[in-house]
This record gives structure tokens, C-alpha cells and sequence, in this order.
């Protein structure tokens, strides 16, 4: 059984903004490339052009249909390693391959110590481990800690390169431990919630909830409606006036 180190002041990790997220799976590509590949392409780990292609992706990024009627939205949730602060994969782990590191939060894979016998990924309540088929050993989300601390990057790319990728600026990265950095306000000001609390995991990353709907959402907007009107208004009324001037 591997322990888990006394918990970090420091705690890295990502804040994800569910309201802003399109679901344009961006940032699994760019996670793929980054950690994973190696290569310009393709993405996949084997069979990539074949009726199976396989491979290890350590951020994936799923739909759903919310609500009913006018209320109904989809959500695309984002979904890769929480870096828990209780990781049962950590405790579960036979040879000591997966740990938490003391000094950040981040939790990793010694890829030189996994047997691959896959423990971790049953004990992970989130699924956010993966077996690598080619390589037989255990990935997940490294927190980018290789691009992170990495001085040789330009600041700007000292962020997680899914962070760095993110076309609407969903993601965030910074530490958690700090009630004053930009995530854990962002966190007090939204209610950023925790993944499946209940699972006592006590995740770092955290949610920020879709905000409700404006009120001028709930009324559904017929253009069928506005287009038969009589009397047209508001923006098919400048139509209707300019049709008229060009005669
Ligand atoms: S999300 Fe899963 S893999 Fe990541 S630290 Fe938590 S239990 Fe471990
Ligand atoms: S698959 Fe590897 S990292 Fe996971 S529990 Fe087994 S030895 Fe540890
Ligand atoms: S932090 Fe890095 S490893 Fe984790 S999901 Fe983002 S890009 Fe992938």
C-alpha cells in the first residue's frame, strides 16, 4: 500500500467553467498531443487507420442533455484526473508507482514501477485513469508538470496545454491551496463544486456550474411568428424598411 504524504499548502489544479465549455474537444487533442504522442499524427495509439483504433487519452470530454422543455441545455463536461487530496488510487497502488506529490498536490504515475494490473483505475470513482494499451502501463492527467514548471517554455506556455489550448477560456489552472489566486476566487464567486463529493475523494479541481438561464430565454422565440406578423418590429422591421428603400 502506497500513503499518501500529509496534505500541500500548495494545491494545483484546474478549474473548469461548465456555463462556458462548447464541448470542441480542443483541449483532448492538444492533452493528447502533448503527454501521449509524440508524433504530428495521427492520435491514436495503434490501429489508426484501421476498424479499431486504440489509445490512452488523459482528458475526455463528454455531453449530456440537462432539463426539460424551454430549460433543456446540453453540458459538456470536461473530465480528466481530479488530483485528489484522499486518491484511493494512490493507496491502492501495489508497487508505489502512483503517488501525490507533497510539495504541489499533483498526483502521478512512475510508469518505471506500474505492473499494469490496473488496480488504481477500479479504485478511481471518477474513471479517469487509463491503461495504455501499447505501452501496458497506467496514464492519467499529469497536471502538464512538465510544461508547468518548465522554464525553457515561454511564460505563457507554463500552463497546462489543455489550458493553454482552450478556444473559450474554460479552463483554468492555479493553485487551489491559495484562497487569494485567481481560481479560488473564481471558485468563492461561482460556487465551484467539488466532482462527486460524496465520494470523500476531496477532489482539488473544481466545477463551476452552467449559470441559470436569462429570463428572455424562457420565452421560446417563434421567427415564424415574427416573420407572418402584420406589423413587423424591432429587427424584421429595420428588414422591412430597407427592402422598402432599395424599392
Ligand atoms: S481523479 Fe481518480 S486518478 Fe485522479 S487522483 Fe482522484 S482517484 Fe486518483
Ligand atoms: S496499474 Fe500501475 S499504477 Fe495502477 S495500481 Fe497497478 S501498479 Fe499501481
Ligand atoms: S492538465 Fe495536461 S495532462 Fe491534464 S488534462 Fe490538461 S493537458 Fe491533459
Amino acid at each position: 500500500m502506497t500513503m499518501l504524504p500529509e496534505p500541500s499548502a500548495i494545491k494545483l489544479g484546474l478549474v473548469i467553467d461548465l456555463d462556458i465549455c462548447v464541448g470542441c474537444q480542443a483541449c483532448v487533442v492538444n492533452c493528447k498531443e502533448w503527454n501521449t504522442s509524440g508524433y504530428g499524427a495521427p492520435l491514436a495509439d495503434s490501429d489508426a487507420y484501421g476498424e479499431s483504433p486504440t489509445g490512452a487519452w488523459l482528458n475526455r470530454v463528454h455531453a449530456y442533455e440537462a432539463g426539460d422543455g424551454a430549460n433543456s441545455r446540453t453540458v459538456h463536461f470536461p473530465k480528466s484526473c481530479l488530483h485528489c487530496e484522499e486518491a484511493p488510487c494512490v493507496t491502492v497502488c501495489p508497487t508505489g508507482a502512483s503517488f501525490k506529490r507533497a510539495e504541489d498536490g499533483i498526483v502521478l504515475v512512475n510508469e518505471d514501477w506500474c505492473i499494469g494490473c490496473g488496480l488504481c483505475a477500479w479504485s478511481c470513482p471518477y474513471g479517469a485513469r487509463e491503461l495504455d494499451p501499447a505501452e501496458g502501463v497506467m496514464k492519467k492527467c499529469t497536471l502538464c508538470v512538465d510544461r508547468i514548471y518548465n522554464d525553457n517554455l515561454p511564460q505563457e506556455d507554463q500552463v497546462p496545454a489543455c489550458v493553454r489550448t482552450c478556444p473559450t477560456n474554460a479552463r483554468h489552472f492555479g493553485d487551489l491551496g491559495d484562497p487569494n489566486s485567481e481560481v479560488s476566487q473564481m471558485v468563492a464567486a461561482r460556487s465551484g463544486m467539488d466532482l462527486m463529493p460524496e465520494q470523500g475523494t476531496k477532489p482539488v479541481n473544481k466545477y463551476l456550474p452552467p449559470r441559470p438561464r436569462r429570463a428572455a430565454d424562457e420565452a421560446p422565440v417563434s421567427l415564424v411568428a415574427m416573420a407572418e406578423a402584420d406589423t413587423p418590429t424591432g429587427f424584421w422591421k429595420w428588414v422591412d424598411s430597407a427592402l422598402d428603400r432599395l424599392g
